[in-house]
C-alpha cells in the first residue's frame, strides 16, 4: 500500500482545482443529532482477534464492497457524500486514482481508499479525518490538552493549530537546525522523533501518522514517543499494515554509517520538505503491538473502521492508539 498523506491542497494539479469548482454545489445539511455521524472503531489487540472476528464479518465486507463499487463510473476523478468530521458539514468527497496499485475488481480500477477521499474544504483524506475524529470524539481531547504531533507544514497541522493551544508541532530538519529549535528561515521547528528535545511527561497526546515507517530504528521512536506521554497519555498513529500478517515486513535496513540496503524495490512516499520523498523502511504487522507494549505501553490496539455516511471507505482502513498507563 502506498502511503502519501502529506501533499497540500496547494501541490494539487490544476485538473482537481478546476474538479473542485465543478463540484462545489452545496449540499442540504443532515440531521445533527444522527449517530450515522458518530465513529464506531472495532478495537484488535492481537493477529487472532482479528482473524476470528474476520470470519463473522464476510457479509459486511460484501456489502461494503458493493456500496464502493457503485461509486465508480470509470471516470477519473469522482465524487461520494458524506459528513466531514474537521468541518463538520456535509461534502462531496473527492476520489481519484492518485497512489493506486494495479488492483481490478469487475474490470474497475480500485482508488487507494486510504489516502483519497479528500475533503475539498480541509483538504483532509480519509485516514486522516477519521484519526482527527478518533481523537476528539473518542479519546476526549479538549482545546486545552497538550499535544505534540510530528508535522508541521500539513493541512492536518494547521486544522489542529487553529483549534489546540497547546499544540506542538515539529518536521525533521537534520542537523542544519538544532533539535528542539525553530529554523528561522521557514518556521518550522525541527524534531528527530528517535531523540525528541521535549522533558518526561510533557503531554497528553503524541500523534504521528505515516512516520514510523521512515524510521530504521522505529524502536527508539516509540520508547521516545512514550517518554514523552503524561501518565494517561495516548499516542494516536497511523502506519502502513498488514492486517493479514504477524510479523513486520522490513523493506529496507540503514547501518550506522547511514548506508541504506534495500531488500525490496524501494517506495517512497510522500515528504512535505523534500521533493525527492521519503524510503519506505516498513510494513508493520501485528507484531507492532507487542513492540509498543514492551516500551512500557499498558495497552495497545488496532482500531478499524468503515463508514459511507462519514466517507471511510475501503476495506480494514485501520488506527493504532497506545495507553501510557496512570
Ligand atoms: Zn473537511
Amino acid at each position: 500500500m502506498t502511503s502519501n498523506s502529506k501533499f497540500t491542497i496547494g501541490s494539487w494539479p490544476g485538473r482537481l482545482r478546476s474538479f473542485f469548482r465543478r463540484n462545489s454545489a452545496e449540499i442540504p445539511p443532515a440531521d445533527s443529532t444522527s449517530d450515522a455521524w458518530i465513529l464506531k472503531t472495532t478495537a484488535f489487540s492481537s493477529f487472532a482477534d482479528f482473524t476470528s472476528y474476520y470470519k463473522t464479518m464476510e457479509e459486511a465486507f460484501k456489502s461494503q464492497q458493493q456500496h464502493q463499487m457503485k461509486l465508480l463510473t470509470g471516470a477519473d476523478t469522482f465524487t461520494a457524500p458524506g459528513y466531514c468530521f474537521p468541518c463538520a458539514r456535509q461534502v462531496n468527497f473527492m476520489i481519484d486514482y492518485l497512489y493506486s496499485g494495479d488492483e481490478t475488481v469487475a474490470g474497475l480500477k480500485i482508488p487507494n481508499w486510504r489516502e483519497r477521499v479528500i475533503c475539498p474544504h480541509c483538504g483532509l483524506n480519509n485516514r486522516i479525518r477519521a484519526s482527527v475524529q478518533f481523537l476528539e470524539e473518542t479519546l476526549g481531547c479538549t482545546p486545552q490538552s497538550a499535544i505534540y504531533i510530528s508535522e508541521q507544514t500539513t493541512p492536518l497541522y494547521q486544522h489542529l493549530h487553529a483549534k489546540y493551544a497547546n499544540l506542538v508541532g515539529s518536521e525533521y530538519l537534520g542537523d542544519r537546525v538544532r533539535f528542539g529549535a525553530v529554523d528561522t528561515v521557514s518556521g518550522h521547528r525541527n524534531e528527530s522523533i528517535t531523540k525528541l528535545s521535549f522533558a518526561d511527561e510533557s503531554f497528553d497526546f503524541v500523534l504521528s501518522f505515516d512516520v514510523f515507517e521512515h524510521i530504521p530504528e522505529y524502536h527508539k521512536a516509540l520508547q521516545e514517543c512514550f517518554r514523552v506521554l503524561k501518565p494517561g497519555g495516548r499516542l494516536l498513529f497511523t502506519v502502513p499494515f498488514r492486517m493479514d500478517s504477524e510479523t513486520n515486513l522490513c523493506r529496507a535496513t540503514m547501518n550506522e554509517e547511514g548506508k541504506v540496503t534495500h531488500l525490496m524495490e524501494p517506495e517512497y512516499h510522500g515528504d512535505p520538505i523534500n521533493d525527492a520523498g521519503c524510503l519506505c523502511f516498513y510494513h508493520f504487522g501485528w507484531q507492532l503491538l507487542d513492540e509498543l507494549k514492551n516500551c512500557g505501553f499498558t495497552s495497545a490496539a488496532a482500531h478499524v473502521y468503515w463508514s459511507d455516511t462519514l466517507g471511510y471507505l475501503g476495506q480494514h482502513q485501520s488506527m493504532f492508539c497506545a495507553v501510557k498507563a496512570l
